[in-house]
């Protein structure tokens, strides 16, 4: 805010003292009309005073200029030497010689110098960093200045040659020649090739147009010879030299901004083009009128015109060429990044979006399934709280590095969110896609991650498994139901302990009686029994249980899913117990117990000769081993039981307790607790008991629901 009021304030004041300035040589050149003394003076000396001020302070805009810029104005400081230089010599001659400087003289070399060392000036200042743009330029202005030189020439400087020498008329002509190429230059580089040019080198453009005009006007009247010191001609390079000391004012106050180069200029194919046209028709016309045909320098004009035009026209392919080119590396880079994560180089989410969509159309074609994996790294902030957020940032890219690793190599990670990532499966049933989450899994805990500093994190992750096109999973176009599946897989992963892998599949979602690969005339076997010792739910629970339980000592999905089957199937074998045994409100006497104890070796009957699930018959025929090995029927001792039958047994021991029984009533929460606890060794497997008894703690064992169908057990 500051610097800019500033600025504009010292614009007004340097403004204010150039026009005033001008107006007093104005006045003085007024005044010295009729006295030759006064015009000599005024012309020679007052004359310089500007040029004097000039160099010092484009000296001063060079050391404050940067980049290229910089190099613009010290070539810019060496033309305004050159040309206060020259207007010495001017000077000199003018008091030392009567009639003046002679023409050529040394001040024109100057002058024609301080013009040559401006032109690269521009060119360079503003070229860009292609050679080819300045080459471009330089032609540019070339065209321009033969075409404006050959018709000044032709129509102005021939017919008054006879009053001068040629080498005068050359070098007065050459002058605002000079100017025309370096105010082209600054149009084609300088404006058509940045997005917005200095406000000091646009002064010192003005400068030069002005310079320009005033040179012309000179030429003129020197070959008409009526140039005297009063000329109000002076005034024009007194408004260039005011003009030049603005521009360098403004640089030395203040570095510039390097200007921004376009990368796709605007090419003024028209200006250089209608230059020669115009000027090839006007000499041939002055032609015909002069010599009734065309001569031979006209043709040489024309010639050199047209083959620079068609170079120019070289260039500006080349240069577009160029462009498109860097254009298409750009672009290729731009559809990377689209669908790239910054920080992992995993697709981003919404890449992986489009292409579920794709997958799920794809599978539906081909009645294949699809499923996917979400990833959450599990307290991820606690990472980022005692590591800081780089390192957290670290782990991030060593888990995707992971996760990309562990997947199959025609799957898709993707990075969802924060620390969640996403695998897309194309083909993978449920069997596979756990199959592949726990690799996952084990992938990302096996070791820690080791920041910079050596420092080591240890590492874990919950997934959660949907599939699509499988039986009981999502149809294959509900894409937003399978995103919703999976996180709800993910967020029972998280409730459970973390650090594993659960599937939204039917298992653990829907009712077991609905499990498509239970044998149904089991199913419905073993509501009959839970039908017939109380009003309370028994199979489902245990099974429900069980399936928790398993899941928290990390068993593979395929022996939790045998691990419900069995517990809700595990007392069909009471099928074949008289009611009486199992409703007898008091104690069971031998002979009554020898019955009972039968049930499990009769449900492992069962199911080998009724059913095709014989997978299950050990589990269940194992269900009232002991882990010490004094259980019935087989007296099996500790691993040597199913790790599926010692979790039923915690689990029925369990929803025996907490119901009310036609033998006893039902225990509290407490009570059986203790039962369980007393138990750990013996009855039950001390890390099984351990894992429930965890899953009671965390409130993940629910209460007996009331059977759904209490249909009254037949008392035959
Ligand atoms: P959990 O998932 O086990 O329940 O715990 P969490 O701590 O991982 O859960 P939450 O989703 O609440 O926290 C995620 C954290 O991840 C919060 C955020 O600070 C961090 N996070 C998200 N994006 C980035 C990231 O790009 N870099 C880093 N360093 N941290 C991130
Ligand atoms: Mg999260
Ligand atoms: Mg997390």
């Amino acid at each position: 805010m500051r610097v800019d009021a500033d600025q504009r304030r010292f614009a007004r004041w340097a403004v204010s003292a150039g026009v005033a300035w001008l107006a007093l040589f104005a006045l003085l050149t007024a005044f010295s009309q009729g006295s030759e003394a006064l015009a000599r003076f005024v012309a020679n000396v007052v004359y310089v005073v500007p040029l004097a001020l000039l160099v010092p302070l484009s000296y001063l805009a060079a050391r404050r200029s940067r980049g290229r810029l910089r190099t613009a104005w010290w070539l810019l400081a060496l033309s305004n030497a050159l040309w206060l230089a020259g207007e010495l010599v001017w000077s000199t001659y003018a008091y030392a010689r009567p009639g003046g400087p002679p023409t050529p003289s040394v001040a024109d070399v100057a002058y024609l110098a301080s013009y040559a060392v401006a032109l690269p000036g521009i060119v360079i200042g503003f070229g860009g960093t292609w050679a080819e743009r300045q080459v471009r330029c330089l032609l540019d202005s070339a065209l321009v200045t033969i075409g404006v030189g050959a018709v000044g020439w032709t129509l102005v400087v021939g017919p008054l040659l006879p009053g001068t020498t040629k080498a005068a008329a050359v070098v007065t002509f050459a002058q605002p020649l000079f100017a025309v190429a370096i105010v082209t230059a600054l149009v084609v580089v300088g404006l058509c090739g940045h997005r917005t040019v200095p406000a000091s080198f646009l002064l010192a453009g003005a400068g030069f147009a002005v310079a320009g005009l005033t040179d012309a006007g000179y030429a003129y009247l020197f070959m008409i010879h009526s140039y005297g010191d009063a000329s109000w001609l002076n005034l024009g390079w007194q408004l260039e030299a005011v003009l030049l000391c603005l521009a360098a004012a403004v640089a030395a106050r203040r570095t510039e901004p390097e200007p921004e180069v376009r990368g796709l200029d605007r090419d003024l194919a028209v200006l250089p083009a209608a230059v020669a046209v115009l000027s090839i028709a006007g000499i041939a016309l002055a032609d015909r009128i002069t010599h009734g045909q065309l001569s031979r320098s006209t043709l040489v004009i024309a010639a050199l015109l047209v083959s620079g035009l068609l170079l120019r026209q070289l260039l500006v392919t080349r240069d577009r060429t160029r462009l498109a080119a860097a254009l298409a590396v750009a672009l290729r880079e731009q559809e990377r990044l689209a669908v790239t994560d910054g920080l992992t180089g995993l697709y981003n989410r919404r890449f992986f979006q489009e292409m579920l969509r794709l997958d799920a159309d794809r599978a539906e074609r081909d009645g294949q399934p699809v499923s996917i994996v979400i990833v959450d790294l599990d307290r991820f902030k606690k990472i980022n709280d005692t590591c800081g957020h780089p390192a957290g940032d670290r782990v991030l890219v060593e888990a995707a590095d992971r996760i990309r690793h562990a997947v199959r190599p025609a799957d898709l990670v993707a990075r969802y969110g924060g620390e969640e990532f996403v695998c897309l499966l194309p083909g993978a049933g449920e069997d596979t896609a756990l199959e592949v989450a726990e690799r996952v899994r084990r992938a990302l805990s096996r070791t820690p991650v080791t920041l910079p500093g050596g420092r080591e994190v240890r590492l874990t992750a919950s997934l959660g498994v949907a599939s699509a096109g499988t039986r009981g999973g999502r149809p294959r176009g509900d894409l937003e139901g399978l995103i919703h599946d999976a996180d709800g897989a993910l967020y029972r992963a998280k409730a459970r302990g973390r650090d594993r892998v659960v599937a939204a599949g039917r298992l653990a979602d829907l009712a077991l009686d609905t499990d498509p690969d239970l044998p149904p005339a089991l199913v419905w076997l073993a509501d009959q029994i839970d039908a017939k010792l109380g009003n309370h739910e028994h199979s489902t629970a245990v099974s429900r249980w069980a399936l928790l339980t398993g899941e928290r000592l990390g068993l593979r999905q395929s022996d939790l899913r045998r691990t419900a089957a069995a517990a809700r199937l595990h007392d069909i074998g009471k099928i074949n117990v008289d009611d009486a045994i199992l409703t007898k409100p008091g104690r069971l006497g031998e002979a009554e117990w020898e019955v009972l104890r039968r049930h499990p070796q009769e449900g492992a009957r069962l199911l080998t000769e009724l059913s095709d699930r014989a997978d299950l018959a050990p589990l269940v025929g194992a269900h009232h081993e002991r882990y010490d090995g004094t259980g019935y029927p087989a007296r099996l001792r500790g691993d040597a039981i199913p790790v599926e039958a010692r979790i039923i047994a915690v689990c029925d021991s369990w929803a025996a307790m907490r119901a009310d029984r036609a033998y006893a009533a039902a225990l509290t929460e407490d009570q059986a607790r203790q039962q369980i606890e007393r138990g750990r060794g013996t009855q039950f497997d001390p890390e099984v008991a351990d894992a429930f008894l965890a899953l009671v703690d965390e409130g993940a064992i629910d209460e007996l629901a009331p059977l759904r169908h209490p249909e009254p057990a037949t008392h035959a």
